[in-house]
């Protein structure tokens, strides 16, 4: 992601985004029914933010996760290697995506099944790749970035949700996606540059008819700064999947992070995930508007390494999503 629309020289951005968007909802494909089950305490294991800081630091360790790198490669091998190791049966989703300045990027979403057999699922998804240059940097603007915020958080929650399912069972489906090539765009061109993963999976769905329950994509969930606010999209496709965790996460202690305020749309992962495949997405995505950047002043710079990762941000993030899921688990079932 990559890509703010705010202001009123970027009105028709945001409609060229919202538009198409609007007009696949009622679509002919079905849409699950809303979440609706109160709030009640939830019991939930400990979210593990050693742990997932480890998986940040893992990620990073492999180098910049631009694909048709070694890094790239190794990556996601592990990312594979790990979901099966806790027990998830993984869709390795290869497919080929040509990026805007015209190579042909080898590229590779991450689909991993907890407990295949059950019908009703949540799907969570983060972005695994991370940028090809660091644009907003001073120096050396065409150099790899770490990525350790902008892709490795996400991922690494999302790996320690499914280490957290593997030693906490649950009666509930839950798919972890892992998109690849979500940060390869264009900041000067059009949203359809970014998100080629997400694009791609919303087209060749790893099982026919796919619907989940509900849907949530993570996406810059690490930093010491991180603030999430109700993003426009997300409001306009789900609000009530909106409402629910950011309730769970005031009521957890995390209103600090989780800001009750509604921001505009962001173009990433999920508005594809809703435009093309009419499965309404929600983004956990952090704009801590610091000076002039929304996204941070690590975005899409050399100083989005570990040393902007913060254990309590991880915590408050994994700790709220495991109450959403484990609540899900604990609700009356039709
Ligand atoms: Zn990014």
């Amino acid at each position: 992601m990559a890509y703010v629309l705010i202001g009123a020289l970027l009105v028709s951005t945001v409609f060229a985004v919202i538009q198409p968007f609007l007009m696949s909802i009622g679509g002919p494909k079905p849409t699950p029914p809303p979440p609706t089950e109160p709030i009640v305490k939830v019991e939930a294991p400990p979210f593990n933010a050693d742990s997932a800081f480890v998986f940040v630091q893992k990620q990073v360790a492999f180098g910049p996760r631009v694909p048709n790198t070694p890094a790239h490669q190794k990556c996601s091998a592990w990312f594979a290697n790990e979901f099966k190791r806790y027990g998830l049966s993984v869709i390795s989703q290869k497919f080929e995506a040509t990026h805007f300045k015209g190579t042909q990027f080898n590229a590779v979403n991450i689909i991993a099944q907890y407990r295949p057999e059950l019908p009703r699922r949540i799907l969570l998804a983060a972005h695994w790749d991370s940028r090809f240059q660091a644009d907003k940097d001073d120096k050396n603007k065409t150099a790899p970035i770490d990525g350790a915020d902008d892709g490795g958080s996400g991922a690494a929650v999302l790996l320690e949700i499914a280490r957290t399912l593997a030693a906490h069972p649950i009666d509930q489906g839950v798919d972890l996606i892992l998109f690849d090539v979500e940060d390869q765009g264009d900041d000067n061109g059009e949203p359809e540059t970014w998100c080629l993963g997400s694009q791609y999976w919303a087209k060749h769905l790893h099982k026919a008819g796919y619907m989940p329950y509900s849907s949530v994509l993570l996406d810059m969930v690490g930093a010491k700064d991180a603030r999430f606010m109700k993003e426009g999209i997300s409001m306009q496709v789900a609000p009530q999947t909106v409402d629910k965790i950011w309730a769970l996460a005031s009521s957890l202690g995390y209103s600090s992070y989780f800001i009750p305020e509604t921001r505009s749309g962001i173009t990433d992962d999920h508005v594809f995930v809703a435009r093309e495949a009419s499965i309404p997405m929600i983004d956990i995505i952090s704009t801590p508007n610091e000076g002039d950047d929304p996204f941070g002043r690590h975005h899409h710079r050399h100083s989005d390494n570990m040393s902007v990762i913060d254990k309590n941000t991880l915590k408050a993030v994994g700790q709220t999503m495991l109450a959403f899921l484990y609540g899900f688990s604990q609700s009356p079932k039709s």
